[in-house]
């Protein structure tokens, strides 16, 4: 017997949908008629309401279906602009009943660092895939338990990290893996911008402040990426003009890394400086970006006149579409929970060593 063409990809994609979910009955509920998968807010601030929001406006793979916030007026404004039903806004008391909503399939957690943990295991508790934005949390142990939190409801975690999504990053990623110029001699690293607040959670210790997991992370990647290593040591020192706004955390942190292969980093970031470039020295030229971790328009050169120039229409949709096909998909995800912990392991080793005023071994 003949099995038309068309019968035949709506199996597949019954199958498909079916393996991908199961294991997870929630999702498994709802996975089989969707196209596109629905993602909640949690926390309606900047990074949500100026770029998150508006990307979900251009996504392919996703759209905002859901908001997760403890203030009521921003639930108003939210509901009527992104016209979210009644039933998809949640505050933090009954972000849980989350489980038994069939259009939410992600959970993003876009919180001050110290409230990341928090939410991304009670998402993953409820069953959803997790996005969860940078720095992953304050510690190891904390990035640990989201791990095993969403391996142990075998949903997805991904890292908001947008560069690692960006072809102009991915250019430099690519002279690690394909040496064109050698081996990574030195990289030169810079994130850093003047924040003029002078009461924000970044300037608040217990909530995840400080400027190393802030736009540090952004220095720290672009020395792991540029080398495609890990390091074994850092050497740092922490350091504030402003003593009366950052009296619990760093306005300033500057770090030396040591890579396996010999290779040398030095990363400098701020909240007093504009700053925001990359140089990578390898053996036989050199490739820089500026700025490197820009929302947009990263940019840069090759020492044999190569110029690394790929625009992109957004780089959060990108992000958020490419995390969605991996879980339509079921394959690895650019940037996974393990990718935030390595970043964070290294952010404890600095902070070591700024306050011991040595070298310490990672
Ligand atoms: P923000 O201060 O603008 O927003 C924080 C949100 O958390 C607000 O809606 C606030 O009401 C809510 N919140 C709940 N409990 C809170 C509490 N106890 N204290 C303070 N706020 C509380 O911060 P943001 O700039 O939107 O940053 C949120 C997260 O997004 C952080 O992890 C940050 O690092 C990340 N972020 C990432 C990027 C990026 O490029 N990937 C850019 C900006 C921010």
């Amino acid at each position: 017997m003949q099995i038309e063409r068309r019968d035949f990809l709506s199996t597949l994609t019954l199958a498909g949908a079916a393996a991908l979910f199961s294991g997870n009955p929630l999702l498994a509920a709802t996975a089989q008629k969707k196209e596109k998968l629905g993602i909640a807010l949690v926390g309606l601030g900047y990074y949500s309401t100026d770029l998150l929001a508006p990307a979900l406006q251009m996504t392919e793979k996703c759209y905002l279906a859901g908001i997760v916030t403890g203030t009521p007026a921003k639930a108003e404004t939210w509901k009527a602009k992104y016209k979210i039903p009644d039933k998809n806004i949640y505050n933090y008391q009954n972000f849980d009943q989350i489980a038994n909503n069939p259009d939410i399939d992600i959970v993003y957690v876009v919180l001050p660092p110290s409230m990341h943990r928090e939410y991304v295991v009670r998402a993953a508790k409820a069953g959803k895939h997790v996005f969860c934005e940078k720095p992953m949390a304050p510690s190891v142990a904390d990035c640990e338990a989201m791990i095993k939190a969403c391996s142990s409801s075998k949903v997805k975690l991904a890292i908001g990290y947008r560069c690692q999504h960006d072809p102009n990053i991915q250019a430099i990623m690519k002279l690690a893996k394909e040496p064109k110029f050698g081996k990574v001699k030195m990289v030169t690293s810079a994130a850093g911008y003047f924040d003029a607040r002078t009461d924000h959670w970044k300037q608040n210790k217990a909530l995840g402040g400080g400027v190393m997991g802030d736009m540090g992370v952004y220095a720290l990647q672009g020395a792991r990426l540029a080398t495609g290593e890990e390091p074994i040591s850092v050497f740092a020192q922490a350091s504030t003009t402003r003593p009366e706004i950052y009296k619990e955390v760093e306005e300033t942190m500057m770090f030396m890394l040591d890579f396996p292969s010999g290779a040398k980093a030095s990363c400098q970031t701020s909240f007093g400086i504009n700053m925001n470039h990359l140089q990578v020295n390898y053996e036989k030229g050199w490739a820089k970006l500026e700025p490197q971790s820009g929302y947009n328009g990263n940019k840069g050169s090759m020492s044999d006149g190569t110029l690394i120039q790929f625009p992109i229409k957004n780089q959060q949709a990108k992000q958020m579409d490419e995390d969605c096909d991996a879980i339509l998909r079921s394959t690895d995800l650019i940037a996974p929970g393990e990718e935030g912990l390595r970043d964070i392991r290294v952010v404890e080793a600095i902070y070591k060593s700024a306050a011991a005023g040595k070298v310490i071994k990672i």
